[in-house]
């Protein structure tokens, strides 16, 4: 039965309650009445002192005319008035009942007053005894007439007797069924005010543990089942209180997943979703129980420790939890690779308050981030400074866009054999107002990082395409793609916007991409590449030799070049495995159609070393330094000289 039957059910029962008690007094009133009008003053009893007062009159009549003892005219005139007095009660009290039941008895007291009211003044005038026998004589009809009465009352009073019987035993039964009712409303409401109990109960059993579940809910995060912000920062101000009382020692672990939104953006939310919950049962593994783990929002998880030793303990802890969460992982069929950077800091370092020590955490997560990422550092009160001034850089680069201080460079890549320029490399400078010039390699993983890659590299292309167009159609533009925007898809619209728009040959231009572009090595990786190379630009591997160096991506994908970076050129002359990595790259490109080309080639001795090595293309300082468009060498035939 649902609560609202149940209380429709008791509104019925009470109201039927109240009803039956209402009619119940009715009845009690009607009785009352039935059994006042039974012992009411008896009408035939009266009608026989009606009869009785006659006969005295009617005898102290007979004894004045006889002048028989002392009667004289005074106690005439008494009888008389009680006699007529009994005649006038007819008609009132009791006998009104009887006047309208029984239509004789009308009649027989209209009989009665005329004679009773004829005698009258012949018994106002009573002096002799002819007059006392002249008033007999008007009174003597009233004798048969008042000998009717008491019969014709008696009659009425067996009739009256026995409807008031019935009555009575009507009321009787009624009131017995009103009581009856009443015990069954006195029962069904006991029963339902039972059932409601025990519906409360229930409610409130199931209430409960929705207060439970609700609290659960509010402290947890509803897609890892670990801590949520909320509960984390109550925990922190526990252990923060306690640590300060007994002097133990608090740590927070700040960790922030890797390039996540990449996943997010290219293979969905519900394989993102999927991602974090695998990190989250990972990070459990690494981390003991009475530790607190939280996802603080996004990618970013923490952990709060009660270490004895800070260095050990979370070095070991942060080290284990980025190879753990650095190990490949199967999604729904999809092999996904993602690193994790963390940030430790601790009341080691005199952290006042749980604001201070997060803080802490979040400056040190940041420097793990600047440093690389995969890797974890300890807060440094210096850090603090570092922060302050790469957030002053980040507003820095987001208007140095607008504010024209971003430029290209083209470094000349030349073909060794035919000793000829083959293209140039478009290479990003920053000249900030304050610090000089900016490498590249510091503000690009900045804008990366503050979201501006795309924009940017939207102008790069844009830029490179725009300078090329004016060099002779022989010269080919290389320019570097991010792999952040590589895989957010936004490269193809970009390419194809910038060629329609320059109206450079799309074979004019070569995107060198490295091999963090291409770490998930999925089919839409290869098939954003086959998309790209359908524009008709080149496709070079940057950097060969410095990432995983996987043969599968060659082996994926066709590319045009592979580019042995600089680091191997520059070891030549001191690490002989340099020269037969080289070798075996120069003849891995030639098996499979691709040209090689070797970076940071400085001196003769290295160039002669690439081209005994098969290396037919070179690119490096002593060929040519990235110089700004109007400063290029453009002579087709000569290769440029440092
Ligand atoms: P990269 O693509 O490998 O570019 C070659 C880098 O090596 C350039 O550094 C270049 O100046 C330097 N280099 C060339 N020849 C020599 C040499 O003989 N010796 C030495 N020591 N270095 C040489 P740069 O311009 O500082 O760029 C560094 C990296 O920054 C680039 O490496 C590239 O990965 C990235 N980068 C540069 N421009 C862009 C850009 O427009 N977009 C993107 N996404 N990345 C860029
Ligand atoms: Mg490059
Ligand atoms: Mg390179």
């Amino acid at each position: 039965m649902s609560v609202r039957t149940l209380k429709l059910a008791l509104c019925l029962v009470v109201s039927g309650f109240v009803l039956a008690a209402i009619y119940f007094t009715v009845v009690i009133a009607e009785r009352q009445n039935a059994l006042r009008r039974i012992t009411r003053y008896n009408p035939t009893w009266q009608a026989n002192q009606v009869l009785n007062e006659f006969m005295t009159l009617d005898q102290s009549l007979r004894m004045f005319k006889d002048g028989a003892g002392d009667i004289d005219k005074e106690d005439v005139e008494l009888r008389y008035d009680i006699f007529a007095g009994t005649i006038n009660s007819l008609a009132e009290g009791g006998f009104r009942e009887v006047l309208d039941q029984e239509p004789s008895f009308e009649s027989t007291i209209h009989d009665l007053e005329g004679p009773t009211n004829d005698a009258a003044p012949l018994i106002k005038d009573l002096k002799s005894p002819n007059d006392a026998l002249a008033a007999l004589q008007v009174l003597s009809p009233l004798q048969s007439s008042l000998k009717h009465l008491p019969s014709i009352t008696f009659n009425y009073g067996a009739k009256r007797a026995s409807w008031d019987h019935q009555e009575l035993t009507r009321l009787h039964w009624i009131f017995t069924s009103i009581v009856g009712c009443l015990i069954l409303f006195g029962i069904s409401l006991i029963g339902l005010l039972a059932r409601h109990n025990s519906l409360l109960e229930r409610t409130y059993r199931k209430m409960g543990i929705l207060t439970a579940d609700l609290t659960h809910l509010a402290h947890h995060d509803p897609l890892t089942g670990l801590a949520n912000r909320a509960l984390f920062q109550k925990r922190l101000e526990q252990l923060l209180s306690k640590a300060r009382d007994n002097g133990s020692t608090l740590a927070v672990l700040y960790l922030d997943l890797d390039l996540f939104k990449n996943v997010n953006d290219t293979l969905g939310h519900e394989t993102g979703d999927q991602l974090l919950k695998t990190v989250a049962t990972r990070i459990r593994g690494c981390v003991q129980n009475n530790s607190v783990i939280a996802r603080l929002g996004g990618d970013e998880f923490a952990i709060l420790m009660e270490p004895t030793n800070v260095a050990r303990e979370c070095t070991m802890l942060a080290s284990r939890i980025v190879k753990e969460i650095g190990t490949a992982y199967d999604i729904d069929g999809h092999e996904i690779v993602i690193g994790t950077s963390i940030g430790i800091a601790s009341t080691e370092l005199v952290a006042s308050s749980p604001e201070q020590l997060l803080k802490q955490a979040d400056t040190a997560l940041y420097r793990a981030k600047a440093d690389g990422r995969g890797t974890f550092r300890f807060f440094e009160p210096e850090m603090d400074a570092e922060l302050q001034a790469r957030r002053a850089l980040e507003v820095d680069l987001r208007k140095a866009m607008v504010k024209d201080e971003l430029y290209l460079v083209f470094q000349p890549q030349v073909d060794l054999q035919a000793n000829r320029l083959l293209g140039f490399e478009a290479l990003l400078r920053w000249r900030h107002p304050v610090r000089g010039s900016i490498p590249p390699g510091e503000f690009i993983p900045m804008a990366e990082d503050i979201g501006l890659i795309s924009s940017l590299s939207d102008w790069i292309i844009n830029e490179a395409c725009k300078t090329a167009v004016t060099w002779p159609r022989n010269i080919k533009v290389a320019v570097n793609i991010s792999p952040l925007q590589f895989r957010n898809r936004t490269l193809l619209p970009c390419v194809r916007k910038a060629l329609t728009r320059t109206g450079l040959e799309p074979s004019r231009l070569e995107l060198e991409l490295t091999e963090s572009a291409l770490l998930e090595e999925n089919e839409a990786t290869v098939a954003a590449l086959h998309e790209l190379r359908e524009l008709g630009v080149r496709i070079a591997l940057d950097d060969f030799g410095t990432g995983y160096s996987s043969l599968s991506y060659l082996r994926s994908f066709p590319f045009d070049k592979i580019k042995i970076d600089q680091s191997f050129v520059r070891e030549l002359s001191t690490r002989p495995d340099c020269m037969v990595i080289i070798q075996s790259v120069v003849s891995l490109g030639r098996g499979l159609g691709m040209s090689i080309t070797a970076e940071g080639v400085e001196t003769e001795e290295q160039l002669a070393q690439i081209q005994a090595a098969g290396c037919t293309e070179a690119q490096g300082f002593l060929l040519g330094h990235p110089k700004s468009a109007s400063d290029l060498d453009l002579s087709p035939n000569e290769r440029s000289m440092a």
